[in-house]
């Protein structure tokens, strides 16, 4: 944190859908103080700059500029969202090639300003950009995070206060694993208003048990369905971001599902995947290891392995 200047500075890198998005909710928010937009396509950060500027009289105090690489120097944190994104029938997994390529040149750029704060990694396939902006970037584990499965875990928790008719901030059940297609939830350990979820399956069990599966299939292929409808998906992502931001920022010890590297929490090591971690001014302060049940740590294993086979031919 840059206690000296007594501000909060980000940056953010990639002023797409996610990115743009994201600035617009940090100064809706008033999270930072100061938001440095970069992007390959100048004219585009240029443009954002200028349009997200004319919001600051309806907000509150922020300086919002298009800069350079240089301008990461100071920064507390640097988020980025540049890269490819899915295209319609893509998997997450498809865009490793073409992102490691950009992050590479990224991540070394933003190095080489001197920065020495915390990254946030939102661009796809999230857990593996993460793993890499760490290799790239020399900085401790606790300080490269990846905003892994949070968006994950806001679809189900907005789906299943939907379903029960309650509040969803009510309702706290995490999805773990890689974000994308091997997802999991991790039911065992679901609440709903400090009373375990399971305790809402007596009656009708059976029948609960089915739609709650089918919910967590609506969560896992989300995006596909919203980027058939609208071609990309970016609030709930950009609302996550600043969720995190605000929790690095001002030091809320919050627990949130990001990704993260496991060095033997949940018998994984070497890799970055999502799992609930508790976020501070310092980055990832502690993994959360739940008690997971046999076929939950299976899961998890799983897709930790597609996530290990994914990364091998870039980082053997
Ligand atoms: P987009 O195409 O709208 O924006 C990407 C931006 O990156 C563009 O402005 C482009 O100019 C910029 N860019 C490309 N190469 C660059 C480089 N070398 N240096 C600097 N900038 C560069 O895409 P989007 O919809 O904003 O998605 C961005 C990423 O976020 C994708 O990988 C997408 O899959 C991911 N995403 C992640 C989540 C999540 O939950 N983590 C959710 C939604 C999207």
């Amino acid at each position: 944190m840059n206690n000296e200047r007594n501000t909060s500075k980000v940056a953010i890198i990639g002023t797409g859908f996610v990115g743009s998005s994201y600035a617009f909710s940090l100064l809706n928010q008033g999270i930072a103080n100061e938001m440095v937009l970069i992007d390959i396509n100048k004219e585009k950060a240029e443009g954002e700059a200028r349009d997200l500027n004319h919001g600051l009289p309806f907000s509150s105090p922020m300086k919002i500029w298009a800069g350079s690489y240089e301008d990461c120097k100071d920064a507390d944190l640097v988020v980025i969202t540049a890269g490819a994104n899915q295209a319609p029938g893509e998997t997450r997994l498809d865009l490793i090639a073409k992102n490691i390529k950009i992050f590479k040149i990224i991540v070394d750029e933003i190095m080489k300003s001197g920065f020495n704060g915390i990254f946030l990694i939102a661009t796809n396939p999230v857990d593996i950009l993460s793993y890499a902006t760490w290799k790239f970037s020399g900085l401790p584990m606790e300080r490269v995070i990846g905003s892994g499965t949070i968006l994950d875990t806001a679809r189900l928790r907005y789906l299943l206060g939907e379903y029960f008719e309650l509040d969803s901030r009510n309702v706290h059940v995490y999805i773990i694993g890689e974000h994308g297609d091997t997802e999991l939830p991790v039911w065992s350990h679901g609440t709903i208003g400090s009373q375990p979820l399971q305790s809402y399956f007596k009656k009708d069990n059976d029948k609960i048990k089915k739609d709650l599966e089918d919910i967590f299939v609506n969560v896992r292929d989300a995006a596909y369905h919203i980027i058939n409808r609208k071609g990309a998906t970016y609030y709930g992502i950009a609302m996550g971001l600043a969720r995190l931001t605000k929790a690095i920022l001002r030091n809320e010890n919050s627990i949130l599902t990001v990704s993260a590297l496991l060095e033997g929490k949940y018998g994984l090591d070497d890799l970055y995947i999502g799992v609930p971690a508790i976020v501070n001014r310092n980055g990832i302060r502690e993994i959360v290891e739940l008690d997971l049940t046999e076929e939950e740590m299976k899961k998890l294993h799983h897709s930790a392995n597609v996530l290990k086979t994914a990364i091998k031919p870039y980082f053997d």
